[in-house]
C-alpha cells in the first residue's frame, strides 16, 4: 500500500516513514523506542499520554 509514504508522527511533528500507527494516528520509530523507555521517567510518559489524549479529544469532537 503506501507504506513508503511520509507521515507526520504526532510526537516530534516531523515526517517519517518507519513507525507505528495507533488509533489512527502515527508515531515514528523514534517516538515509539523512546516510548518504551520512559517507564522510568514518568515526566515525559505523562507527556505522551496528553499529546494522545489531545488526538483523541481532536478525533471525538
Ligand atoms: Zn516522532
Amino acid at each position: 500500500m503506501d507504506e513508503l509514504a511520509e507521515k507526520k508522527c504526532i510526537i516530534c511533528g516531523e515526517p517519517k516513514t518507519e513507525g507505528i500507527h495507533i488509533a489512527a494516528e502515527f508515531i515514528c520509530d523514534a517516538c515509539e523506542s523512546e516510548m518504551v523507555h520512559t517507564d522510568v521517567r514518568e515526566e515525559k510518559y505523562n507527556f505522551f499520554i496528553h499529546r494522545m489524549k489531545q488526538i483523541w479529544v481532536e478525533k471525538n469532537v
